[in-house]
């Protein structure tokens, strides 16, 4: 889509007759109550099926989308981005109003480009309807380790000074130098975290997703700019229960059936200053996206016939009956390319590719499937609060998360300890949880009667990992234990005394997740599996105390809090067990015919009054009003150069507060942006300039600030935009 096409459909629009708004608002209302019924009946069903009932949400789904194959998934992002970063110190660079709003553009370019028109995954904002628009912002956090103080940056005594800029990061190519990426990944994730928090410190929300970070460069340890544009890491997968084949785990099967969660993905991209033109930008995001749906550098194609694909799932040289190698060696680099080329320099996501994304986008935290005009849990049901990196000196007693994940479908909830760093060698550590399932202290007994020093009360479930640390010796595909062993225990309160429940099915797993551009552990995660039933009713908040204990027993590391004394006291975090609701949009016709036509779009689930963005794809065509129940009717012509899948984001001003739906228009398949692609993929600094001159328009891309700063940009250093070009990982 071009400026001044979308200039003529504004003209255009202007011209045409606006629907009488009156009627489709009363059907809506009862639709919309409908709606709620239907989601009250699926959170019934949810806790019917985890009281021990064999309901499962499979039948509701089924009938929404008789093809599985169809169903759009909606997976939020949590970003944050680095002080000292141009979306942060000029936004208007990008012609964008906030750095919210740059954040917003880089996911919808990656969603409109690659991942919305090829595997029916679409990345949304993370804030559900009842965040007020003010407070739906992106979190500016600080750099780590800046090279001084300044731009709002402090140097914090442990961690000292960085190389580079502000907002740069050194390259994480050995454990040592990850521990800067580490340091902002967790900071990122503690900020979401505050706004969990009741009023006024936070929303008393807890927003969920996979967290993505923009920082300024990754730079060597003298502060020079490298090529390498992103990092993502795979998630910790959870499974079903039973033995795992070292060489062809659940998470490397396409689709990933056996993946009854995940947990903990992150990506973080350079700044898009960094990058050089948005279509380059949606692959470099793109890419990273992919490695956090579990995909590996590789062309996406089993190219030795043995089932498995790509990256980790089917390393080693062709003599070693793998593939692709760790850096994308055979098939890696095969023709023709795909986002997951090691370089990210297309947007084609292959069958296998598709299988393994959308597996893992099902059981992704927060992902939703996307029916007309409403949202619908997907998978899982989780929720995780996060502690403190650095609060206790032992890595692996030093705990940064405790989660909990509920899969209904498959009867399974998983209670996780993620830690900063790895139970290695000689180390002997445990890890307990105590969980107020009812969120009433009255209720159920005190972990203190099993010998935890602790005065946490009211606990219906408590739960035990012991861990064998063992001398970490190679790198496995995705994530195993390493030679590392977990015992569980598991107490359930019933008839007023803990009974122990570790031998109806309850298992544990060390492992830590390792990707192509991570390739070695830098963190465990230590997870207790219990079937549904073991557990029983979930609430829809649950209490949660977590402990962490080292050599000697010493309990050194608390959730919620600091280091505490001898006695743990009584405090406890909350786990919010809800699905998130967010604002929703639906267009009718859903499937248009051709360019030209026109579309009814209709949003519902807002606050009343604001002024709304309306972006096709990744380009704003219209601003519109909503009105005072919170809900939008407009009709839209759709331009004339517009074809295949196209995500269509209602965006409040100024705010990451959306709704998002998706149109496809006949007459094409991948849409504008990837022929376009095509063409930027291989072009020199200067055609891609050009590119950039034929696009844009505010609020999420800007037109002429833009175009003029990176022109000057692609001249000076022309020969950075050219390493990045060839370099995403
Ligand atoms: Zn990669």
């Amino acid at each position: 889509m071009r400026s001044g096409a979308v200039r003529h459909i504004l003209a255009k629009f202007r011209l045409l007759p606006r629907k009488e708004l009156a009627r489709p608002e009363e059907r809506r209302v009862v639709r919309g109550r409908t709606r709620r019924q239907l989601l009250a009946l699926v959170v019934l069903i949810v806790m019917a099926s985890l009281s021990g009932q064999p309901l499962a949400m499979a039948p509701a789904k089924a009938k929404l989308f008789p093809d599985p194959d169809q169903i759009p998934y909606q997976i939020p992002l949590r970003w944050c981005a680095l002080k000292g970063t141009k979306a942060v110190t000029d936004p208007g660079f990008f012609g964008a109003p906030n750095t919210t709003s740059v954040l917003l553009g880089r996911q919808l370019r990656a969603s409109n480009q690659i991942w919305t028109p090829r595997a029916k995954i679409t990345f949304r904002s993370p804030f559900p309807a009842d965040v007020p628009p003010s407070a739906a912002t992106f979190p500016v956090i600080d750099d780590p380790r800046p090279p001084a103080a300044g731009l709002g940056s402090t140097l914090e005594s442990e961690q000292g000074t960085g190389p580079g800029q502000h907002g740069d990061i050194l390259l994480p190519d050995s454990p040592v130098a990850a521990a800067e990426f580490e340091e902002a990944r967790a900071e990122c994730e503690e900020e979401w975290d505050h706004m969990a928090q009741p009023p006024p410190a936070g929303l008393g929300i807890s927003m969920k997703g996979p967290i993505a970070l923009n920082f300024g460069r990754f730079v060597d340890a003298s502060g020079n700019p490298t090529s390498v544009g992103g990092l993502g890491l795979p998630p910790t997968s959870h499974t079903i229960t039973g033995a795992i084949d070292p060489n062809f785990p659940p998470w490397c099967e396409t689709p990933p059936d056996r993946v009854t969660a995940v947990e903990g993905a992150f990506m973080g991209v350079v700044d898009f200053s960094a990058v050089g033109d948005i279509v380059r930008d949606a692959q470099v995001v793109g890419h990273e996206l992919g490695h956090v749906l579990e995909l590996g550098h590789g062309d996406g194609v089993d190219n030795d016939g043995d089932i498995k694909y790509d990256g980790f799932c089917d390393r080693g040289p062709p003599a070693m009956g793998g593939e692709d190698g760790l850096n994308g060696g055979g098939g890696g680099t095969n023709p023709p390319p795909t986002i997951m080329h090691p370089s990210g320099i297309s947007n084609d996501v292959t069958a296998l590719q598709r299988g393994t994304s959308r597996g893992i986008a099902k059981v992704t935290p927060g992902s939703q499937i996307d029916p007309p005009i409403e949202l619908v849990n997907a998978d899982t049901l989780s929720d995780r609060r996060v502690d403190d990196a650095h609060d206790v000196k032992a890595a692996s007693v030093d705990m940064t998360a405790v989660g909990m994940t509920i899969n209904a479908e498959r009867e399974q909830v998983i209670l996780s300890h993620t830690l900063f760093g790895l139970v290695s060698k000689d180390e002997s550590t445990e890890y307990a949880a105590f969980l107020d399932l009812d969120s009433d202290p009255t209720t159920g007994g005190r972990p203190a009667e099993l010998g935890f020093p602790t005065r946490f009360k009211g606990a219906e479930l408590v739960t035990r990992v012991r861990v064998q640390g063992s001398k970490i010796r190679s790198i496995h595909p995705g994530q195993l234990g390493e030679g590392r062993t977990a015992t569980p225990t598991a107490w359930r309160f019933e008839g007023g005394a803990f009974s122990d429940v570790r031998k109806s099915g309850v298992t544990a797993s060390v492992s830590s997740p390792v990707g192509e551009e991570l390739p070695f552990p830098t963190f465990d995660v230590v997870s207790a599996e219990l079937p549904a039933d073991v557990v029983g009713h979930v609430g829809s908040q649950v209490r949660l105390q977590a402990i962490t204990a080292g050599k000697g027993k010493d309990w050194v590391d608390v959730l919620p809090g600091e280091k505490p004394s001898r006695v743990v006291p009584a405090g406890s975090a909350v786990l919010f067990m809800t699905p998130l609701r967010f604002p929703a949009c639906t267009t009718i016709p859903e499937v248009v015919q051709q360019p030209g036509d026109v579309v009814t779009l209709k949003a519902a689930g807002f606050h009343p009054g604001e002024a709304v963005h309306v972006i096709l794809g990744d380009e704003p065509i219209v601003t519109e009003e909503l009105n005072g129940a919170g809900n939008m009717s407009t009709d839209v012509a759709i331009p004339e150069e517009t074809r295949g899948v196209h995500p269509i984001t209602i965006q409040v001003e100024d705010s990451a507060l959306t709704a998002d739906c998706v149109l496809q228009i006949r007459g094409g398949e991948g849409g504008t942006a990837s022929s376009s692609a095509a063409v930027s993929a291989t072009a020199g600094p200067t055609v891609t300039a050009t590119a950039l001159s034929t696009s844009g328009g505010p609020p999420l891309v800007g037109p002429g600030t833009l175009v003029a700063s990176l022109t000057v940009m692609a001249a000076s250093v022309g020969a950075l935009v050219v390493l990045l070009r060839r370099g995403v990982s």
